[in-house]
């Protein structure tokens, strides 16, 4: 599929999934010259078109595009640039993730076998103000070593070889979360 309209699919997708409120989150695909395609800083998502794409290089300059860049594109340029096999990012706020990330340990060990077959450990980033710089580096620490990684008190950032991929392991971590606070539930009520 066309990498914008790839893009668009997952931003509207994020939305309907309610993975982002308001103008939370954002996405990006390494295309073949080494540029960047993100969505624009502010947009809702589930309202974003091809036409308010915008693309940066790995510098962080705008190539094109009548909009600004999303203020987490460092968060995604220095992904690409710890992990050679990530070609797609998508950074969410998840409603059990985030929750869960006010309490979260270190790394977190999954329960279900899918997150552990497919994904692995969990990282862990303490927190730094959204869209900062600080906030990015302490994401390219984490990253050649895991998966997903959460952001405290903010949301989580995904990433893979392809946008389904990536967006597929944001599915994945949150039901593992939504699981793990159900299974709190049942063991209060049954005892
Ligand atoms: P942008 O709209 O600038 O991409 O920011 C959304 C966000 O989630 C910041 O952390
Ligand atoms: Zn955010």
């Amino acid at each position: 599929m066309d990498h914008r309209k790839e893009l668009v699919k997952y931003a509207h997708l994020m939305c309907q999934k309610g993975y982002s409120v308001a103008t939370d989150g954002n996405l990006s695909i390494l295309l073949n010259d080494g540029s960047i395609l993100i969505t624009p800083a502010g947009f809702r998502k589930g309202e974003i078109d091809e036409e308010s794409l915008v693309i940066i290089s790995r510098e962080g300059e705008k190539l094109y595009g009548v909009n600004e860049p999303s203020s987490e594109k460092w968060m995604h340029i220095f992904i690409y640039q710890v992990r050679d096999d990530v070609r797609a990012i998508v950074h969410a706020h998840p409603p059990y993730a985030t929750a869960f990330s006010l309490q979260m340990p270190r790394e977190y060990e999954p329960i279900l076998p899918e997150m552990k077959n497919f994904i692995g450990k969990f990282g862990f980033v303490a927190f730094k103000e959204p869209g900062t710089i600080e906030l990015a580096e302490l994401v390219r620490e984490k990253a050649p070593k895991y998966n997903v990684l959460i952001l405290q008190k903010h949301g989580v950032v995904t990433y893979g070889k392809t946008l389904q991929d990536a967006f597929n392991n944001l599915e994945r971590l949150e039901f593992e979360i939504k699981i793990r606070t159900l299974r709190e539930l049942f063991k209060t009520k049954m005892g």
